[in-house]
């Protein structure tokens, strides 16, 4: 990348920034520190957007939310320190669903994102890193940071036509970054380029001793160690993926990607993860049980804009202050307090978690290597990666978004369906566009900390 495009992408952002909504808060002097930094570090010259749900230091970081609208945070998360050694320009904080919470881009307190691949319609860009999505598309950027705690690096990518990375749980560090559900939450990558998703990735796989999920040392060795590379794959296609709401077009789309990576040698096998079909209950219980923990830092005291009054209203101490939560975001604490209560807590949270695991074994059984977390058995049949689609339509308008949405909260949620699994499992994916000016994504799916063989196979295939 030369300094010459990535100064141009500087210059393009104010007048994408009026018609997407792109960005929340503009590095204004990015332009200076891209022409001050060394032409010769690994990301030199290559313009960044960062999810504002992930700390900077020098701009302002609002999760998208009234509650942290002025917020400046006096660090720098552990990602965006590393990009920044590495010689990457933040071009700003970008737009997204508050706090992580929603598939639309329509919930940040800062306004609706608008996806660049229809510019005079508007349609919604996905969520909840909508801003990165639709940085990358629009051209702001080189690449972007996101967030997928149940598919929001990846539905917004498949939405945008961009590639979305969300890599194995726990290989980049979540320090710095705001939690939503932390047992679910990673960092992920947006780019058009597989080249510069792997480049980045190769600057932010580390340990981190400051984030007590990061993955260990000693894991990664083994990871490195067991994992081989193969040049013809054994590629399963999950039945539960290929349900009736998908639209006919998007599955024949699917059916001519099969066919091609047939013709190129790879075998492709049908497989069966009973479990999927239980994602979004057992996603939709445990995320907002976390979040409603996670969420109880903004009191007004802690973190969060506190109210001029007592902060108390009808006898309720910190209402007016909690009223700066956005609906979507009053609902999910709703949700998850409901989840951890006495009654809730046998029947929904700990049948959740159960199910969480025994998904965890039924994905451990269709791949052939084993999982260097669980020690799960290899299987000389199994396979090394699962594909499917990403989204099950075309991204919506945002009328249209709203209007299922207010018929039906639960609408959204199903928006989701095919990404939440990965998310629970800890999986690495991948959402790729597979047909050209059509906003539609594949997911490429490995074994736990497998990482290298979903970027190489990408890579491979574009
Ligand atoms: N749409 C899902 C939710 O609202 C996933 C969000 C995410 O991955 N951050 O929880």
């Amino acid at each position: 990348m030369s300094l010459k495009t990535a100064l141009s992408r500087i210059k393009s952002i104010p007048e994408i920034q009026k018609r997407f909504n792109i960005f929340i808060n503009v590095n204004q002097a990015a332009e200076r520190q891209l022409q001050e930094s060394s032409p010769e570090l690994p990301l030199s010259n290559l313009v960044a957007g960062v999810k504002d749900n992930i700390v900077t230091k020098g701009l302002p970081t609002t999760c998208g939310s009234r509650m942290l609208a002025d917020y400046e945070s006096p660090y720098d998360a552990s990602c965006v320190q590393a990009l920044r050694d590495a010689g990457a320009v933040i071009a700003g904080k970008t737009n997204l669903d508050e706090f992580g919470m929603g598939s639309g881009g329509v919930h940040s307190y800062f306004g609706p994102v608008f996806n660049p691949m229809y510019p005079d319609l508007k349609v919604s860009a996905g969520g909840s890193s909508s801003g990165s999505a639709a940085a990358v598309a629009a051209g702001a950027v080189d690449f972007a940071l996101g967030t997928d705690t149940g598919g929001s690096v990846r539905l917004p990518a498949s939405y945008c036509a961009v590639l979305g990375f969300k890599p194995s749980y726990g290989r980049i560090s979540r320090f710095g970054v705001v939690a939503y559900a932390q047992s679910l939450d990673t960092v992920g990558i947006i780019a058009k380029d597989i080249s510069v998703i792997r480049r980045v990735f190769k600057v932010l796989d580390k340990y981190d001793p400051k984030d007590p999920t990061s993955l260990s040392v000693g894991f990664r060795k083994k990871a490195s160690t067991i994992f081989r590379k193969r040049n013809k794959l054994r590629i399963g296609v999950p039945q539960e993926f290929l349900q009736q709401s998908v639209c006919d077009k998007y599955k024949n789309l699917l059916r001519q990607f099969i066919e091609t990576l047939m013709r190129v040698g790879h075998e492709i096998y049908p497989v069966s993860i009973p479990s999927i079909k239980d994602s979004l209950p057992i996603y939709y219980t445990l995320s907002p049980a976390e979040a409603v923990s996670n969420l109880s830092r903004f009191d007004g005291i802690r973190y969060g804009t506190r109210d001029d009054t007592s902060d108390i209203e009808n006898g309720v101490l910190f209402a007016p202050t909690r009223n700066n939560f956005g609906r979507e975001v009053q609902d999910r604490i709703i949700l998850g307090n409901y989840n951890l209560c006495s009654e809730a807590f046998k029947n929904n949270y700990v049948k959740a978690q159960k199910l969480r695991l025994q998904m965890m074994n039924q994905f451990d059984g269709i791949f052939r290597d084993s999982n260097i977390l669980s020690n799960s058995k290899e299987n000389e049949a199994g396979v090394d990666l699962i594909i499917g689609l990403t989204a099950t339509s075309a991204p919506p308008t945002i009328d249209s978004f709203l209007r299922g949405e207010s018929s039906s909260p639960t609408n959204e949620y199903l928006n989701d369906v095919f990404t939440m699994p990965m998310s629970l499992v800890g999986l690495p994916t991948l959402s790729m566009p597979i047909a050209k000016g059509i906003p539609v994504g594949i997911q490429i799916t490995a074994q736990y900390a497998n990482d290298d063989t979903v970027l190489e196979f990408v890579d491979g295939i574009l």
